[in-house]
Parts: C-alpha cells; sequence; structure tokens
C-alpha cells in the first residue's frame, strides 16, 4: 500500500534470507486462542477496533493447530482439559510460541484447588508471562510484541541438544491508564 508507487518499477533490493523470512513470520502471526475463563473476554477485546491487534499483524485466530504459531492460554485450567492443552501444544508446527495470560494460567491464581492446574507451564513451555487479572488487552499487545521482537532476531534459544528452550518473559505492568475517551458516567446530561 503505497511503497510501489514511491520506489521505481525497476529498483530491487538485496538482504538476507533469513530476515526476509524472520519478517513475514512476525508480521504474520496467527494465534490459537485456549480462552476458558474470563481472560478470553480480554483477549477478544484486543483484537476489537479499539485496540486493533491488526495493526501487529497477529489478528488471524485459528481455531486449528496445524494454522497457529501462537498458543495463548488465557483462563484457568482444570486437570482434566490439561491433556487436550498439550495435544494442541504438540500439534503446532515449529516454531512456535505460547503466552500464560492472566493469573489463572501462569499460577492457578485465586483457585488453590486440586482440579486446577497451578501454572500451565509445569506442562508445556512458556515463553512470555502476561500477569493481571484480568491483563489489559495493552499487555497482551506487549507479550505479542515481545516474541515478534525475538522472531526479528531469530533467535530462538535451544539447549546443546537442540531442544527449545523456553523464553520467559514477563511483561511489566508499567503502563498508565488513560481516561475514557466518552463520558461514560450514568445520569449525565
Ligand atoms: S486471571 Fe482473573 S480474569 Fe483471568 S481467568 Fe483468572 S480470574 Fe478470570
Amino acid at each position: 500500500m503505497g511503497i510501489e508507487a514511491t520506489l521505481p518499477h525497476d529498483s530491487m533490493m538485496t538482504t538476507q534470507f533469513n530476515r526476509l523470512v524472520n519478517w513475514a513470520r512476525r508480521s504474520s502471526v496467527w494465534p490459537l486462542p485456549f480462552a476458558t475463563a474470563c481472560c478470553g473476554i480480554e483477549l477478544m477485546a484486543t483484537a476489537c477496533s479499539r485496540f486493533d491487534l491488526a495493526r501487529f499483524g497477529a489478528e488471524v485466530m485459528r481455531f486449528s493447530p496445524r494454522q497457529a504459531d501462537l498458543l495463548i492460554v488465557a483462563g484457568r485450567i482444570g486437570i482434566k482439559s490439561m491433556p487436550v492443552l498439550q495435544r494442541i501444544y504438540m500439534q503446532m508446527a515449529e516454531p512456535k510460541w505460547v503466552i500464560s495470560m492472566g493469573a489463572c494460567a501462569s499460577t492457578g491464581g485465586v483457585f488453590d484447588t486440586y482440579a486446577v492446574v497451578q501454572g500451565v507451564d509445569q506442562y508445556i513451555p512458556v515463553d512470555v508471562y502476561v500477569p493481571g487479572c484480568p491483563p489489559r488487552p495493552e499487555m497482551l499487545i506487549e507479550g505479542i510484541m515481545a516474541i515478534q521482537r525475538i522472531i526479528d532476531n531469530d533467535n530462538i534459544p535451544k539447549d546443546q541438544a537442540g531442544k527449545r528452550l523456553p523464553l520467559n518473559v514477563v511483561v511489566q505492568p508499567n503502563y498508565d491508564p488513560a481516561n475514557q475517551p466518552v463520558d461514560v458516567s450514568i445520569g449525565a446530561t
């Protein structure tokens, strides 16, 4: 959109092949939402017009693991549903990424019971932890951008045997809440 108008028709560009692949990958992250509870609503809000995840090329939610490279776990995970989550993770093709969104996914949150997994990283490798109950959409976007920065630099961490290591990035809750753009006070005239 516009770049072909500013460049001469017979121009050419040189780059490294892996830079081109990384650029394409980070510009088209396809998330798989594993949303089980209230954090899923914030995940939906992230894709809506006010926050517009499409600005970062990551709005194409896929519900097949074969078509997704970013697993977003949003909400509490029961012991009984953990095998489903593991299977979905294993069915995703490499390179793949995992975001643990919210206190419940990362630690079990307030649900300190035998039926709730006390942190999905006990079962699948988590790359980015997004804290909060629920996290705001800006924080989820920050988590996705952290993964995009890693993809851009192509520094996927691996151990000596070539096994993929989780990134262990934690998003810091450092945003300043902005005022509502529209007055929502009840009874305003
Ligand atoms: S972290 Fe809070 S908002 Fe998210 S699923 Fe748990 S209780 Fe709901």
